[in-house]
């Protein structure tokens, strides 16, 4: 059976899917920057004997796995390869050698699972009818992502795949697990960035200046009624100020304040209607008390979907490939993810892969300098993967 094969194939690589990992890990490179990374996949794909690969957007590639009658449908896999700007506190053997740079994110367990479902597929071809498309894709976590500029650069064309899967490491499950959520996933996420300009002054005298830090103040509070007041309550949305700079003294009115803040929720539309409001209110407020506003909001990510149909086909591939108390449902998370990208084109499926282990003490979180992940969920995440393609091949 060709699931059992897999699951030997998997289980074979194993030692070879870690070490890849670990190569990666010790040689992080930032979003957009993966040159090094990207020669290494190039490689390794011509390594395991597949020869059709296409460069996309700089320092990605596509690449094909043709099975039996390569037409008659095309599944996508996806992984991202990028590190993020973070030192690694991790004393390890595969500790990052390019110091302020880490893969605190589990891309290089994307990519090195990626990879063993590549050499996996390659050697199953002859047992399933289709294409595999690989993406492998550059700068996940810097706006405007890796999955924008790879479908611009025609990576869902010729062929054009019918859907698209992709994983991420996930340190609240336990490794040996995986988890999905069928429908809304993750939020669209912007960035925003307001100036208020005012008139600085003695803090004695307020009838000499025209005070930036109260109009910031009310403008902080204001702007919350777009959750609590405009929002349908139906739609989740979050909007979040993380910074306001402010450079005066306890007797010095500064002339202007800066204040950074995200906005994420779950529906376009909203969206769209979100930051318009935003910028009546802030009007309103600043300019009604005498200031001088400056609005910017920089558009991230869009939501993430999971097409309902592929993913609940995906959760079945995965209770017969683990078992089924290792395949969990997930609730909504307000992160945002580029892969969203890809499921506004067409079908896509985005799970989690756990990898947590707390015995070892692998229970940090991403994007902090203590993340790590256990390793034996990479026998997971180059099966797993390699088995969802042929399930949805041959559906
Ligand atoms: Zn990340
Ligand atoms: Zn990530």
């Amino acid at each position: 059976m060709l699931k059992d094969r897999i699951k030997s194939l998997a289980k074979a690589y194993k030692e070879e899917i870690i070490s890849t990992r670990r190569h990666l890990h010790a040689h992080p490179e930032l979003s957009f920057q993966e040159f090094e990374t990207a020669a290494f996949v190039k490689k390794r794909l011509g390594e395991i004997g597949i020869t059709e690969v296409e460069s996309k957007a700089n320092t990605g590639w596509a690449a094909l796995i043709k099975g039996k009658n390569p037409d008659k449908k095309v599944v996508a896999l996806r992984a991202d390869m990028d590190a993020l700007p973070i030192v690694e506190a991790n004393d390890v053997p595969y500790k990052s050698q390019n110091l302020g740079v880490m893969h605190a994110c589990g891309h290089d367990a994307h990519t090195a699972s990626l990879l063993g479902a590549a050499k996996i597929l390659n050697e199953v071809k002859d047992q399933f009818e289709g294409t595999i498309k690989l993406i492998f894709q550059p700068g996940e976590e810097l706006v405007p992502g890796g999955a924008s500029l790879m479908i611009k650069d025609k990576v869902l064309e010729n062929p054009r795949p019918a859907s698209i899967i992709g994983q991420h490491v996930m340190p609240f499950i336990p490794a040996g697990k995986v988890g999905f959520r069928p429908g809304l996933y993750m939020a669209s996420t912007d960035e925003i960035y307001i100036t208020v300009s005012g008139k600085g002054g003695h803090g004695a005298m307020p009838e000499t200046f025209i005070d930036p830090v109260l109009i910031s103040s009310h403008l902080i509070v204001a702007l919350q009624q777009i959750v609590s007041r405009v929002a349908n309550p139906k739609i989740p949305s979050v909007l979040s100020f993380g910074r306001i700079e402010g450079l005066g003294a306890t007797n010095v009115i500064p002339n202007e304040v800066k204040i950074q803040g995200t906005f994420r929720t779950l529906d376009e539309e909203w969206r769209a209607k979100a930051h318009q409001k935003m910028l009546q209110i802030a009007h309103g407020i600043v300019e009604g008390m005498g200031g001088k506003l400056d609005f910017e909001i920089r558009k991230g990510y869009p939501f993430l979907k999971n097409d309902p149909e592929l993913t609940l086909r995906s959760m079945d591939a995965a209770r017969e490939f683990l078992g089924e108390e290792n395949v969990l449902d997930l609730d909504i998370w307000m992160a945002a993810e580029d892969f969203a990208f890809f499921s506004q084109e067409i079908d896509g499926c985005f799970y989690r892969l756990g990898t947590r282990n707390e015995e070892k003490g692998i229970v940090s979180g991403v994007h902090t300098p203590t993340f790590d992940i256990e390793e034996d969920a990479l026998e997971i995440g180059a099966g797993l993967m390699a088995w969802l393609a042929v399930s949805e091949l041959a559906y």
